[in-house]
């Protein structure tokens, strides 16, 4: 497939100009005109491309790229080598961030529902950034948390109350802890997310809704795997993916 024709496809799919974001969507970095071979992951880190060195493949996709906006924009060391890298061997490097999380088929909050099992059943804000569901039953704190850890294969930190009840949760992938204030205002019982912040434990200890943070890359490694199962599905393209042991 040709990589303009990749790259417009996969902007129509994820809608990525609908979205006002922290970094450029899209091809980040351009390496051979056609693409037959992807490999994706979380974050374009320096292992990952190497992987994809060493697998030969013509494009990276992933969740996390660069440019982000603040950033330093001068290229030198781990930045330098990472486009060196790139640019030696050809390969692009695709970048989806809000488009990712936000799409309702495979986006990260959806996958992540998916993974435990839960259907959406609205949303708390308009750009559909965080799901609720309401679960079948009416489940423990302690007994949700152990169904996460066993999903995502690692030990959430989990905050509140280990008996109280939990009938509704909201959750938002990655570093979304700040969203809190929002599911305690809708009354959730239980808001999920990646990373966790110092104010985040007072927020749950005033409040009526508990917390867990079950990690910024276990909950973002969905996503990215769903969009290459459907570049597979839907234009042939070959595809795998990469997973890194990132503890955070
Ligand atoms: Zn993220």
């Amino acid at each position: 497939m040709e990589l303009k024709l990749l790259v417009s496809e996969l902007a129509n799919f994820l809608q990525v100009g609908k979205f006002q974001d922290y970094c450029p969507n899209g091809l980040q970095v351009e390496g051979r005109p056609h693409v037959q071979h992807i490999l994706s992951g979380v974050t374009a880190s320096q292992s990952l491309i190497d992987a994809a060195i060493e697998m030969n493949v013509d494009a990276i996709l992933v969740h996390h790229g660069y440019f982000w906006r603040g950033e330093v924009a001068e290229i030198t060391g781990m930045k330098k080598q990472r486009l060196k890298s790139l640019l030696n061997y050809d390969i692009s490097l695709l970048a989806y961030h809000l488009p990712l999380d936000a799409h309702p088929v495979v986006g990260n909050n959806v996958q992540l529902g998916l993974q435990m099992g839960w259907t959406v059943s609205h949303y708390l804000d308009e750009r559909n950034m965080l799901p609720v569901t309401e679960l079948a039953q009416v489940n423990s704190l302690e007994v949700v948390s152990e169904h996460l850890a066993q999903c995502l294969q690692r030990q959430p930190l989990v905050l509140g109350d280990l008996s109280r009840p939990v009938r509704t949760v909201a959750w938002c992938t990655g570093a979304a802890q700040q969203y809190i204030q929002q599911a305690i205002d809708a009354g959730v019982d239980l808001f999920i997310s990646g990373e966790v912040s110092e104010q985040t434990y007072h927020a749950v200890t005033e409040s009526n809704t508990a917390y867990i943070a079950a990690g910024h890359h276990a909950t973002e490694r969905y996503g990215v795997q769903a969009l290459g199962r459907w570049l597979a599905e839907k234009h042939g393209i070959s595809h795998q993916y990469f997973e890194i042991k990132n503890p955070i």
